[in-house]
């Protein structure tokens, strides 16, 4: 189908310095892990996305010196000869589809831990970080501040090198630049503090020198939050916010704008649950608008909607629409607006799965929507394009239509198999996404700074997209409300059996802080009651309620935010440090207790349950059992863990003979009925048993792609040209470490 005219101005090309953009659609920097350590994920990451249509890609924060090193948490580095080496590759590929490359030159300051490069850090002011834990930066005298100047252009020198086309000078997230410009980090009392001006001249001199020294050959761009949402204390977008860009906006080609900082970018990664598309438009909409800059401007917002787009360019928001997320759920998003294929898009839906990820320090980037995300070069997936399986030939069942058999059996129909029927217990499919879309939801007010919990409603895209693909693949029947014994599957004719059929909740308190039950929990009773079921309705539930979350997710918290939004009087209870640890690494975390304190959740860490009965709760101190404490509750709501439905596996599996008389030559389990897990990963686990579903051994995953340094190859070459070993260590060469002459 050819692109609806409306979406035209989307396509238009756009001059950036000395660069032509192609398009408006732009990557804007974001992690992935991969860094310069891993040049083939870093450069076949973000290649698909040309390949997909976007204009530019840019790579993650790309530290410029030592003195600015995340470890444990991975950057781009472009320290030396060979990180250029390895961030070319990136830009040889991006260039392969007419696409331009960026990087984001970034210094820390004190939010730069340096736990691998062992250096200090140094600041505008000696003011710890308020991200990282203790870390102070070292005061920056004149010689401090012309030696990190330096370092920003020897770093754009080399960018220029690698053939990058955009070099960032990045001040967002309250990096070094903007340390200095923010009354917030910067003290100071010469001229590099106090007035507008002088705070301003660090940023100021450090794009004139980049500028002066790549700025022919290169576009230049500066990403910079025009609101640190800190009130009067920090950068405002209508006082100093205005204010930066109109006093440096002749040394940029290129504004990438923000809102917020590193402390909780979450203010700008916003997660679907507190967050609607384009949720920047409040702050950064005003600088255009006020037409406080001549140059073109990139923005953000998990825009995802082509209309949304469109909107944003023709009311002067925006020149060019920035992608982090949707660029990882769906790298062809343009490609599929300009051939008309809207509803081929997979939308992000703001789970911030990708983010944890990173946040959490090694492994690299994952989606929730496209388990292809980070799998481009190591396991050679690509997000559009499926080959034909070897054994096509073969009829596959897939019981349960949950996200791991929805994505399973979507990925065998696109791999040609002959006929595969997704077979569903419930009237829809969707499994738990049916019911857990519907959380999230408080009372709809705005929490007491920014956002509100406007719930989980777009994660149901991870159905929507799915179901629609379904529906084309003339290859797949789906099959509803027919729950499916092992007899039946025996006897419906698939050659290839896949059991996708989820997980429960726990009705008798077991739980992972004390691998054992709790005396009295028992899901069958009117009063006590799992979170689907507090979802789906049917019991009764009490004014006073307990929810017990030994999870760490969001489930326990979510169901106390629902709860505690319908007025209840609600006990959050839990064995951590903390309730729903993991949406620290989601950002979720910051708007979630918020909202919790705003509604009067009672919230118990390090408590557990050692009793349930009629009316109360029996609870513990977990560091000091003897201290006890009784809550009086009408209704308790177990969210303690989950186990897996793979009894009809193992049945099916346990008679090898009847499976081979009903030709019946293999059956798998995927997602939650194999291991209860996150979304994320039930998808993957269903993606990847399709995509080796003709391997020799579909359950055993195939070996990827790892890429590390290999003992004894030479690969030190574009350091110094010189191999170090420990004395006391034995010789290269006896090693097998090929020594340089
Ligand atoms: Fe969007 Fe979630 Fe995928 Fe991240 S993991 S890109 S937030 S769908």
């Amino acid at each position: 189908m050819a692109r609806d005219p409306k979406y035209d101005v989307l396509f238009e090309p756009i001059q950036i310095g000395p660069k032509t953009l192609k398009n408006r659609f732009y990557q804007v920097p974001h992690c992935i892990g991969a860094g310069s350590e891993k040049p083939g994920f870093q450069a076949y990451h973000r290649a698909i996305k040309c390949e997909g249509g976007w204009g530019a890609v840019c790579t993650e924060y790309c530290s410029i010196h030592p003195e600015s090193d995340d470890t444990s948490r991975v950057s781009a580095r472009i320290w030396d000869d060979g990180d250029v080496r390895n961030l070319a590759a990136m830009c040889d590929r991006v260039h392969h589809y007419g696409a331009l490359t960026g990087i984001e030159l970034w210094y820390g300051g004190p939010h730069a831990p340096c736990m691998e490069s062992r250096a200090t850090p140094r600041g505008p002011s000696q003011i710890p970080s308020d991200f990282e834990i203790n870390i102070h930066p070292r005061y920056m005298d004149r010689d401090d501040i012309r030696t990190v100047h330096k370092m920003y252009v020897d770093a754009a020198v080399r960018a220029r090198d690698a053939g990058f086309d955009i070099i960032y000078v990045y001040g967002a997230h309250a990096y070094l630049p903007f340390q200095f410009l923010s009354p917030y980090y910067n003290k100071r009392t010469d001229e590099y503090g106090g007035s507008f001006e002088n705070r301003a001249r660090f940023w100021r001199e450090a794009l004139e020198q980049v500028r002066e020294a790549v700025g022919d050959d290169c576009a230049i761009a500066s990403r910079f939050a025009v609101d640190h949402l800190f009130g009067p204390a920090s950068i405002e977008v209508g006082e100093d916010g205005v204010r930066f860009v109109e006093y440096v906006d002749h040394l940029v080609d290129l504004w990438d704008l923000t809102v917020g900082d590193i402390a909780e970018w979450g203010q700008n990664a916003g997660p679907s649950r507190f967050f609607e598309e384009n949720h920047e438009k409040p702050y950064t909409g005003q600088i255009k608008a006020g037409n406080h800059t001549d140059k073109p401007v990139v923005g953000v917002g998990r825009i995802t909607n082509p209309d949304t787009m469109v909107a944003i360019i023709n009311s002067g928001q925006f020149d060019i629409i920035g992608g982090a997320r949707p660029s990882i759920s769906d790298p062809f998003l343009p490609k599929k607006i300009e051939e008309g294929r809207l509803d081929d898009i997979r939308e992000c839906i703001g789970c911030n799965q990708c983010i944890s990820r990173w946040e959490i320090g090694g492994p690299p980037m994952v989606c929730t929507q496209n388990a292809t995300a980070g799998e481009e070069y190591r396991r050679g997936w690509h997000p559009e394009k499926f080959s034909t399986a070897r054994n096509a030939d073969k009829g596959v069942l897939v019981v349960g239509a949950g996200p791991a058999g929805m994505e399973c059996a979507m990925v065998l129909g696109k791999r040609g198999m002959s006929a595969v029927h997704l077979v569903e217990a419930d009237k829809e499919i969707g499994g738990c996404i049916n019911w857990i879309s519907q959380l999230g939801h408080s009372d709809g007010k705005e929490n007491l700074f920014r956002g509100s919990a406007r719930g989980l409603g777009e994660w149901a895209r991870v159905r929507n997209y799915r179901q629609i693909q379904l529906e084309k693949l003339k290859n797949v029947e789906v099959h509803t409300g027919s729950r499916l014994s092992a007899s039946d599957i025996l006897e419906y004719g698939a050659e290839i059996v896949i059991i996708a059929t989820g997980c429960r909740f726990a009705t008798d308190g077991l739980n992972p802080a004390t691998h054992d039950r709790i005396e009295g929990a028992d899901g069958t009773l009117d009063w006590q009651l799992t979170p689907d079921e507090v979802v789906r309705g049917g019991k009764q539930i009490g004014q006073r309620v307990l929810v017990l979350e030994n999870e760490g997710y969001h489930m326990g918290a979510s169901i106390a935010q629902k709860l505690a939004g319908e007025g209840k009087d609600v006990h959050l209870v839990t064995q951590s440090g903390d309730v729903a640890s993991y949406m620290e690494y989601t950002l979720e975390a910051p708007m979630l207790h918020r909202d919790l304190h705003r509604l009067g959740v009672d919230i118990h860490t390090y408590t557990m349950l050692e009793k349930i009965e009629p009316g109360a709760c029996h609870a513990y101190n977990v560091w000091d059992p003897g201290h006890k404490d009784v809550l009086e509750v009408d209704t308790v709501v177990l969210c303690t863990q989950r186990l897996g439905n793979d009894a009809l596996y193992h049945e099916l599996r346990a008679d090898r003979d009847r499976l081979r008389s009903e030709g019946i030559e293999d059956v798998f389990i995927i997602g939650d009925a194999a291991a209860p897990r996150m979304i994320v990963d039930s998808v993957f686990d269903g993606h990847r048993l399709a995509r080796e579903i003709d391997s020799p051994d579909p359950a055993m995953p195939l070996p990827f792609i790892r890429e590390r340094r290999l003992w004894g190859t030479a690969s030190n070459d574009d350091y110094d040209g010189e191999l170090r070993a420990a004395p006391d260590t034995l010789p290269l060469e006896a090693l097998g470490e090929e020594v340089p002459a």
